[in-house]
């Protein structure tokens, strides 16, 4: 099949390429759907191993952002965009202009964020030459790192897995003390359950038993200790043939993109009895926080806080579907997503700017 049909099959409605010979800007935008609104998605910074490469990538996080933002219900399409090249050696406020001219030039279709390789000093470069960027300096009313509104988020969606607001004696296993888990780690040791942490970087876990007094588990130990609730906070494709029928868990709610993975892991979960809440439902805090931001209104972090409570709703949505129509999880998940664009239909794309 060729780029264009198999686009079309995907339901995407454009890809963009755009290039810069001063700078050596090379760099992709996919724009998955803007059914629900304007296409909002990250911006990697990478050194793929070719052209096609980083174009599978661009497509496949392109096509996620939709189903995130859908089911969260925010009034946003799905987009995703990719530079070509290693940033430690290619990025350069010149290059980052280049893109942010090529993001304008796409008239607020694709709105932009920070993603693996780009940072929030990155945005506020881009935002010099247009306002289609989020998560910039909370000092020029940007949203800044959205970790914080993340792990608010995933302790939402454990309160509703677990069907209770109190999560005092919860046992939760976090894999990944980065930003994400380390918040969560601190919002439920703050809640009084009992936290169990593990990180490749044995200096942050240190850090966090020091802190908060949180056991340590080595990092291969940690989808198999005895515990509530299982919280991966690292990277992806932790949940596979391998590990599943290892858990030990009742529950699998974790922030990391992509846990599955291959798409009939969602099946082998389902058959062990593991509540497995969909990692793009229980991430959906950061991007929860950037939409306010977008809201005209300006950035105020209380409230954005307070809208990521909606993560619980949607979780509880999930589940309800999938026990009603007898699917996983992540059936049901993408069900709810697809169910919010068809009613949207199309044409109601709705400008920021
Ligand atoms: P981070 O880089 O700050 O933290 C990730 C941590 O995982 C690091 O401390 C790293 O050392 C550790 N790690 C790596 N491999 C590991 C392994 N095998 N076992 C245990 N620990 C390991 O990243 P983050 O921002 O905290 O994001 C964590 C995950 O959540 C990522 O998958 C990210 O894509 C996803 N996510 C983050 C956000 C956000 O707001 N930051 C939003 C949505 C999704």
């Amino acid at each position: 099949m060729g780029l264009l049909a198999a686009m079309t099959a995907d339901g995407f409605e454009q890809v963009a390429f755009g290039c810069d010979a001063q700078t050596g800007l090379r760099s992709i935008i996919a724009i998955h759907s803007t059914q629900l609104g304007p296409a909002l998605g990250g911006t990697r910074f990478r050194a793929y191993p070719d052209e096609q490469a980083a174009l599978t990538d661009v497509l496949r996080l392109a096509r996620g952002m939709t189903y995130k933002a859908a089911a969260a219900g925010l009034p946003l399409g799905g987009g995703k965009a990719v530079i070509i090249g290693d940033p430690a050696t290619i990025k350069t406020e010149a290059l980052l202009k280049a893109y942010g001219r090529f993001v304008d030039s796409l008239g607020g279709r694709y709105l932009t964020a920070e993603d693996v390789g780009t940072t929030q000093h990155d945005m506020d470069v881009i935002r010099e030459v247009t306002d289609a960027v989020t998560g910039t300096d909370p000092a020029r009313g940007g949203s800044g790192d959205p970790s914080e509104a993340t792990a608010e988020g995933v302790r939402w969606a454990i309160r509703a897995v677990v069907g209770s607001d109190d999560l005092a004696g919860l046992r939760v296993v976090i894999s990944g003390a980065g930003k994400v888990g380390s918040g969560l780690a601190r919002r439920l040791v703050a809640d009084g359950a009992v936290v169990v942490a593990s990180d490749t970087d044995r200096s942050k876990v240190d850090r966090l038993r020091d802190e908060l007094g949180v056991t340590i588990v080595d990092p291969a130990e940690a989808h198999r200790t005895p515990t509530d609730v299982f919280s991966p906070c690292a990277l992806g494709a932790v949940l596979n043939p391998k590990t599943i029928p290892e858990l030990a868990c009742t529950a699998v709610v974790g922030a990391a993109n992509n846990q599955l993975a291959e798409p009939a892991d969602a099946d082998r979960l389902e058959a062990t009895g593991i509540t497995y809440a969909p990692d793009f439902v229980v991430n959906a805090g950061g991007i929860i926080n950037i939409t306010d931001e977008l809201s005209g209104a300006g950035y105020d972090r209380e409230r954005a806080l307070a809208r990521v409570a909606r993560v619980a709703d949607t979780v509880r949505e999930v589940l309800e579907i999938a026990a009603s129509e007898a699917i996983t999880t992540t059936a049901a998940a993408e069900r709810l997503a697809e169910r919010r664009i068809a009613a949207a239909g199309q044409g109601t794309l709705r400008r920021f700017r």
